[in-house]
């Protein structure tokens, strides 16, 4: 098959030479209130076209790899004083399978426990390619079905 990242002939969806250089993930910590986190891997321009794979059939090995380089990689550094939930944002498979489910599974380690279906819009509106004044405007209406979450 061809990587699907630089054409090449591969044994992967992605090749090893993309998995080792572009696709290698920079982690950041940002604080966006006080002991509030938000943790990422990549920029998102440098993942925009392999994102776009979440309507094809292959996304979910594209998504495989890429939470393998990058979330199971956080995941086996991350050590908390409590136990944490992950819990994929509308994890349905309206395209043969879902990606945020895929993400959050490789997150799983002694301190993080993923918990699936659970958090759910009620309103199927589609955001690709609809600016923030849409966005903000065509609310998702998310419900939240699992256990109750305990702020400490
Ligand atoms: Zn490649």
């Amino acid at each position: 098959m061809k990587c699907t990242s630089c054409d090449k002939i591969s044994f992967y969806i992605l090749c090893k030479t993309c998995q080792d250089t572009i696709l290698k993930p920079n982690f950041y910590k940002k604080e966006l209130e006080k002991d509030f986190f938000v943790y990422s891997f990549y920029d998102y321009k440098d993942l925009e076209d392999l994102i776009q794979s979440k309507y094809y059939f292959h996304g979910d090995r594209v998504f495989n790899t890429l939470a393998k380089l990058s979330f199971k990689k956080f995941a086996d550094n991350f050590k908390f004083t409590y136990p944490i939930l992950a819990i994929p944002i509308d994890d349905h498979t309206r395209h043969d399978f879902s990606q945020t489910a895929i993400l959050t599974r490789h997150l799983k380690n002694p301190y993080i426990k993923p918990i699936y279906n659970t958090l759910k819009s009620t309103n199927t509106v589609k955001y690709a390619g609809k600016d923030l004044d849409f966005r903000q405007k065509n609310s998702r209406k998310f419900k939240y079905t699992g256990p109750k979450i305990v702020m400490l």
